[in-house]
């Protein structure tokens, strides 16, 4: 522990109990488990298999973890450079320099622990970046329109949700390739010490990624949030929901699978567009152009450049056009994962549409695509379902998918009122850590 820790543990120590605020997107635990989910849903094959090893899983979760980490410190120089090289990290600039920087120094096929380790943990990077632009971009619309909330509560309430729901399984232990990670901050412009990293990530460590008071600490973001943020309660874990916790799953291992095949220079045009909201032939959640509700997003394996003229058609069957507004990722960046089309009119109950992207996106890598991508999807009929969708007498005594408030019931409640004296006593811990620290430390 360092002279530089110590002193942004004394920023922390007075803002302990807000810490998790503080954290982007949604929260670290739900960042390592959607990451590992995602890789437990990984499709048979090299990756898969690759995943096998336990260490690389940790490598991967933690990568999923650490992309947060220099956003812990609350206040003085250190918080500004962990700010810095986390908002850095988020992007597909770093991911692209970081897989140039592995196809450069040490290609595959992997062949020490170390080699791989390094690609898990990239892995683990790029997932977390990928669902921020989701989650922000998609579900926290959908959390102002129905709680009238938005990141500041959406945020630390995912995190609750999921300790609350008794999901936690991950609890990564740290692993940080610095010497590559360093290179690439060097190559990529940004200036940072090995040293201010590890502060952070043991003020990450200390406060929240643990099996102890972080997460009771995650815990009480249940308590304070649950009854502020109904409709997001009650959806986090939604598969249908676009940009849910659940809905990130799928679009986390596709892009995962993409990464993978940058590294190994076997990216192709037709692995551009991983996934889609909604899939193929699905359908969007309503016809009110002003709402969230009917939204078309697709998502990238590779930084789009979102800042040139975008010309996306949206025809319906008999080849009527609905204007249709392009943006990117919500932050504006460029070189986002997804891009959003709005239709500017309502769409028709229960008729079917055909979204188009003409060739021309660029890419991170500098190339173009010559190819248009496309998909069909279906406005919702009022009242629903569709039709052609009814269920089947079968289908109707199939018993319903429990909600989240009832699936929680079957796992180990924990007492949610004991939150707070867990902070305190990692507060009093913290204390007794300076104390210790301070008389023996002189670095
Ligand atoms: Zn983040």
């Amino acid at each position: 522990m360092t002279a530089n820790l110590l002193a942004a543990l004394v920023f922390c120590s007075g803002l302990v109990l807000t810490a998790p605020h503080e954290a982007k997107a949604h929260g670290i635990w739900a960042h390592v488990h959607v990451t590992g989910w995602a890789i437990e849903a990984l499709p048979e094959g090299e990756l898969r298999e690759f995943f096998k090893d336990e260490e690389l899983l940790n490598a991967a979760h933690f990568g999923a973890a650490f992309t947060d980490s220099g956003y812990w410190p609350q206040g003085g120089e250190l918080q500004k450079r962990g700010n810095a090289y986390s908002e850095h990290i988020h992007w597909e600039p770093f991911v692209e320099e970081f897989i140039h920087w592995v196809r450069a120094n040490d290609p595959p096929p992997w062949t020490t622990q170390e080699s791989k380790k390094r690609v898990a943990f990239l892995l683990g990077i790029a997932s977390h970046g990928l669902q921020d632009e989701i989650f922000d971009s998609l579900f926290l619309f959908q959390v102002e329109e129905h709680d009238g909330a938005g990141q500041d509560e959406a945020d630390p309430a995912s995190d609750g949700a999921l300790v609350h729901a008794g999901k936690i399984r991950f609890m990564p232990t740290q692993y940080i390739p610095f010497d590559a990670l360093l290179e690439v901050f060097e190559n990529t412009g940004l200036k940072v010490e090995a040293e201010d990293i590890q502060d952070c990530v043991d003020i990450m460590n200390f406060l929240y990624l643990n099996d102890g008071p972080g997460q009771e600490v995650a815990l009480s973001m249940y308590d304070e949030y649950h009854a502020k943020l109904p409709w997001s309660f009650a959806h986090f874990f939604d598969a249908d929901i676009p940009g849910s916790i659940e809905s990130e799953i799928q679009p986390t291992a596709a892009y995962m699978e993409a990464v993978w095949k940058r590294l190994h220079a076997e990216f192709g045009e037709e692995d551009l567009l991983t996934h889609t909201y909604p899939r193929e032939e699905g359908t969007v959640l309503g016809t009110n152009h002003e709402s969230v509700d009917s939204w078309v997003t697709f998502i990238f394996g590779m930084g789009v450049n979102d800042s040139g003229p975008l010309f996306a058609t949206l025809t319906d069957d008999d080849g009527t056009e609905i204007p249709v507004k392009t943006t990117g990722t919500r932050w504006g960046t460029d070189r986002g994962r997804l891009h959003r089309y709005m239709p500017q009119d309502d769409l028709i109950p229960g008729t079917w549409y055909n979204l188009r992207v003409p060739a021309g996106i660029e890419l991170v890598d500098g190339t173009t695509t010559s190819e248009a991508m496309e998909v069909r999807f279906q406005a919702p009929c009022d009242p629903s379902p569709c039709p052609a969708d009814e269920p089947t007498p079968e289908e109707e005594v199939e018993p319903a998918q429990p909600t989240v408030e009832e699936a929680s019931g079957c796992t180990s409640r924990r007492s949610h009122g004991t939150g707070w004296v867990y902070l305190l006593i990692a507060l009093a811990a913290l204390r007794v850590t300076r104390q210790v620290r301070g008389s023996g430390t002189s670095t």
